[in-house]
């Protein structure tokens, strides 16, 4: 990710991607490229697409990957995991999404099955994420594709030209810890051994308060960490999403916005509740240095484009207008 200096009438661009997850239905995969087209005529710098334990959404993830690439021309960013896989299996994915064109990755280990202990032998060939970043270079390296071309006055004579392209491997990082780290250092170390192994990006899990993140990158970047680190903002708009993603991630309760989201009795307020906190929590981390930002974006444009507005990374006059934020969270973020 480059800091970008391109001005606009508010100053400079404020980076900004999305996360997406695979369709588990015909409808939802339709209503997916709907979502695809608004948020890619926003201007993301990519938008990244999960991969499901143990490769259960392998098809659908690049078929979303493909969307992507074909139809919008931002760039795709395929999360790949790597728990449970052989080296040889783990090659054969990272050749097959390299071979439909993507050149971003979001090297994962990810999570044993439930019941599966870590240190089982069925975790797979690749320990860490650190060593699916590796893989990712070597089988890159290996597909080298060249073009031969005719040499001015050397009748017959071929110069070969090789063609090898970078590619963007991001990895993930965790403001509050793994749940399974021991201690905050072993996070910051997980995150040096990432990059020692190549990796250029990194995106947070969710956190809630702006110094979470901050005071992290402060001691991810006395430890040596170089790489930018996007911090990944969810806007969350219903109690239950709330604690979904509590229970997903292995995050403390922020209890002033679960109070908030309680006492709300709709669900345009509690989503305008959601939009809020998000926008307010945008706006300290680009005060704080932020080097972008990644929104969850659960599948919908609306709720991550009003955020995008609210903290003035897009004009409000972009084409989702339909469901800005009013007139009075505008002003409340000011
Ligand atoms: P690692 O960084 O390899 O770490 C795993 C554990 O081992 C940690 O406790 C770490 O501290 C420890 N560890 C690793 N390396 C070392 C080392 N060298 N020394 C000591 N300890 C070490 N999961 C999915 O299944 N699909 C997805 O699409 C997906 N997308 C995600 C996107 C983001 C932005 C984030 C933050 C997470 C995502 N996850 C996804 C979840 C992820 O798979 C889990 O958090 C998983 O438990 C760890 O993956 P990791 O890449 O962080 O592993």
């Amino acid at each position: 990710m480059t800091e970008t200096t391109t001005t606009r009438t508010r100053g400079p661009r404020i980076p900004f991607s999305f996360e997406l997850y695979p369709p588990k239905s015909e409808a939802a995969s339709t209503a997916l490229t709907h979502t695809i087209d608004r948020l890619a005529a926003a201007g993301p710098d990519f938008i990244s697409v999960t991969y499901g334990a143990n490769g259960s959404s392998r098809t659908s993830s690049l078929d979303v990957l493909r969307y992507i690439l074909d139809a919008t021309g931002v760039d795709p960013m395929a999360h790949l995991t790597c728990v449970g896989s052989s080296a040889a299996e783990a090659s054969r994915l990272i050749r097959e999404f390299l071979d439909a064109g993507v050149r971003s990755f979001l090297a994962l280990r990810g999570d044993p099955p439930q019941g599966i202990d870590e240190g089982e032998t069925f975790l797979g060939d690749l320990g860490s994420a650190a060593e699916l970043v590796q893989l990712i270079h070597r089988v890159q390296a290996e597909r080298v594709p060249y073009r031969e071309t005719a040499i001015p006055g050397l009748p017959g004579a071929r110069a070969v030209k090789t063609d090898r392209e970078k590619v963007r491997i991001a990895v993930a990082a965790f403001p509050n810890g793994h749940p399974r780290s021991r201690s905050t250092s072993q996070d910051i170390d997980t995150l040096l051994a990432k990059q020692a192994a190549g990796a250029n990006l990194a995106i947070t899990q969710l956190f809630f308060h702006a110094d979470h993140y901050l005071s992290f990158i402060q001691r991810a970047r006395e430890a040596g960490v170089e790489f930018p680190i996007l911090p990944g903002i969810m806007p969350v708009t219903s109690p239950n999403r709330l604690r979904r993603i509590l229970e997903l991630s292995g995050e403390d309760e922020p209890a002033d916005l679960s109070i908030q989201l309680q006492v709300e009795p709709t669900e345009q307020g509690q989503r305008e509740i959601g939009i809020t906190h998000a926008v307010g929590l945008a706006r300290e981390l680009i005060a704080g240095g932020a080097p972008g930002l990644h929104l969850y974006a659960f599948n919908q444009h609306e709720t991550v484009l009003a955020v995008l507005e609210g903290c003035g990374a897009i004009p409000a006059s972009a084409p989702h207008a339909a469901t800005q934020l009013t007139a009075a969270q505008r002003t409340a973020h000011r």
